[in-house]
């Protein structure tokens, strides 16, 4: 089966963590999940990212730029990424949500660098993803036939972000004013779920990513779930190299969950790969 992780971290560490007047470290170091914050940034590395791919039969990963702290890449570190290792990355813009031409950002990342869609994280980029601040925003991305990945429901960054910028129902609002946008959740809600579903279930044009704790995808991906929201709109993803469960992050954890699944091997394979593959060539 041709597997695609459509959820991955690459960050600017030096970048990510030496801004001045910013400590992101301690927001780490205050989460029990990060507990061992130094190992994690050790694993941050887009070869151990391949390594990890290689050792869970994952072909292919999206890795997303992030104009936001912690999380920080730009759009030319993650083209590079992707030129350096042909086939093995696709790269999702980000944009700098503050910026008077977040559009023409977009549109260069597009054109010029090569990416091939837009990650959004309202909560840690400070923003309501239905503010129509954005729509001009939402315009490009739907002019140039890309998707937007929004980050919906809890984060570990503690005080640093707003949950009520994460809330999934706001997406309702955005996939209202853009029926022909496509849209990706994440996380499978992230302790959102039912929310995460109604909006995915509502409109044709949004999927959602499977890059929960493995518990979750095993309690919540039934057959009855993925056949009410639709067959098509789960997408595989796993949100590396963040650490779950009070693990490190291993990608073979989640394809080894999803080789347990009660759900036929035809919906495993479109959740693998093909939604995903169908729905950025639609
Ligand atoms: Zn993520």
């Amino acid at each position: 089966m041709k597997i695609i992780n459509t959820h991955a971290h690459v960050i600017e560490t030096g970048k990510a963590f030496a801004q001045e007047g910013n400590d992101y470290l301690k927001y780490i170091r205050g989460i029990t999940a990060f507990e061992q914050a130094d190992k994690v940034l050790d694993m941050l590395s887009a070869e151990n990212l391949l390594r990890q791919m290689d050792e869970a039969g994952i072909e292919q990963s999206v890795v997303f730029a992030m104009y936001a702290p912690l999380l920080f890449a730009s759009n030319e570190f993650v083209a590079e990424l992707c030129q350096k290792y042909h086939g093995r990355f696709t790269g999702f813009a980000s944009v700098d949500i503050k910026a008077p031409d977040a559009a023409g950002m977009l549109e260069h990342a597009v054109k010029n660098l090569g990416l091939k869609g837009l990650k959004l994280h309202p909560p840690l980029q400070n923003f309501f993803p239905n503010d129509r601040k954005l729509w001009p925003l939402y315009q490009k991305a739907h002019d140039l036939n890309i998707p937007v990945v929004f980050h919906v429901g809890t984060t570990p960054f503690g005080s640093l972000v707003k949950l009520s910028q994460a809330n999934p129902i706001l997406i309702d609002d955005v996939a209202n004013d853009f029926p022909g946008l496509k849209i990706i959740l994440t996380h499978l809600g992230t302790l959102w779920h039912n929310e995460s579903f109604m909006v995915v279930e509502k409109h044709p044009n949004l999927y959602i990513d499977t890059a929960a704790y493995p518990y979750e995808i095993s309690d919540l991906l039934t057959l009855n779930l993925v056949k009410r929201v639709g067959e098509d709109k789960f997408i595989f993803g796993t949100d590396f190299p963040m650490p779950y469960e009070g693990k490190m992050h291993r990608l073979a954890d989640f394809t080894e969950i999803f080789g347990r699944l009660q759900i036929p091997d035809y919906l495993k394979e479109k959740i693998f790969s093909g939604n995903f593959l169908k729905m950025m060539h639609g």
